[in-house]
């Protein structure tokens, strides 16, 4: 079994990034800027937004934090984003997700330039993705693939089974997997709640990418032998044994489906910081794109 290290691969590529950025540093050139716009105070997405723009300092991009109150209305909001659309300083910005409910999580999105739409969400992006156009791949999928490619894992040919089908997760691996090229050329199967007999289906994969936050939901006797494993979940179980008073699980049951595997991501370590590191590189990628208009 061989462990799909997230945790070295995001470090290998922050330093490839960085060394970018030095470059451009050198040659007198703006080095890329990422705005993250966090709305409330929901302690995950602190803990998410924080990574991210400490991420940007270690490489040296430039950051910036816009925190909002929970009482943010969605034209106060939409302003923000058409600020930050007409700010030249910036070259990409996220929304973090979720918003508070008075708040229309899609008329955000779509209010996104799609230029500056590092996190890929925008329609237009999305699109362009689902046509193998050159576009931004959200994060966590792109992190996926380049989890992938950098462990050369054979897709062509092989059963994908990805459970899920979240606009952010499971959609997107569903398609990047089936598209002509590698990692993809897999033959997908997209699972979701209303899926019968999941482990039927499950039992015939050669890959699975589990994406639903149910902890350890994927059991050793739902796979096959050699099958390679990407687990996405992230979901706190309270523990008290433990001084922040819960563990991240995974949606795997690591121990026991790791003995079958010959792939496996582990949680936390896996996908988790291959997502920011993607999201450094969307953002590179914008800057450099802008630079050439
Ligand atoms: P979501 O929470 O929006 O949706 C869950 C999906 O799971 C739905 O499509 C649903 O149909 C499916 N599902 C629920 N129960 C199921 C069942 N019994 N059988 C089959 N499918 C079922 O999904 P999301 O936003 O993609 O998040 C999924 C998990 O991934 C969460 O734990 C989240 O924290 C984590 N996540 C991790 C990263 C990362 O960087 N590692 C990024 C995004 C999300």
């Amino acid at each position: 079994m061989t462990l799909l290290d997230g945790k070295k691969i995001s470090n290998d590529i922050k330093n490839e990034i960085a060394a970018e950025v030095q470059k451009m540093k050198d040659n007198g050139e703006k080095v890329p800027h990422l705005a993250a716009v966090l709305v409330g105070d929901d302690g995950a997405s602190l803990t998410y937004v924080g990574s991210k723009v400490r991420a940007c300092e270690r490489i040296g991009f430039e950051s910036t934090l816009v925190k909002l109150p929970n009482t943010t209305t969605e034209v106060e909001l939409l302003k923000k984003i058409k600020e930050l659309n007409e700010d030249d300083a910036i070259d990409g910005f996220i929304i973090q997700l979720p918003l508070p409910p008075q708040i229309n999580e899609q008329k955000v999105l779509m209010a996104v330039d799609p230029h500056k739409d590092v996190d890929g969400f925008h329609p237009e992006n999305f699109g362009k993705m689902a046509l193998d156009m050159s576009t931004f791949i959200p994060a966590t999928p792109f992190g996926i693939l380049e989890l992938l490619e950098r462990y050369k894992v054979e897709t062509k040919g092989k059963h994908t089974v990805v459970i899920g089908r979240s606009h952010i997760v499971g959609r997107p691996m569903s398609i990047l997997m089936s598209r002509k090229g590698w990692p993809g050329n897999s033959t997908v199967t997209l699972t979701h709640s209303r899926t019968e007999d999941l482990s039927k289906i499950t039992k015939e994969a050669d890959i699975i990418i589990s994406a639903l936050g149910v902890p350890k939901f994927v059991k050793a006797d739902m796979v096959k032998d050699g099958v390679v494993i990407i687990d996405v979940g992230i979901t706190r179980v309270p523990d008290e044994n433990h001084p922040k008073g819960y563990v991240i699980t995974g949606d795997v049951d690591f121990e026991k489906v790791s003995e079958k595997a010959s792939f496996i991501t582990p949680v936390p370590g896996g996908v988790g910081p291959m997502t920011i590191a993607m999201l450094l590189k969307n953002t590179l990628l914008a800057r450099e794109q802008r630079s050439e208009k």
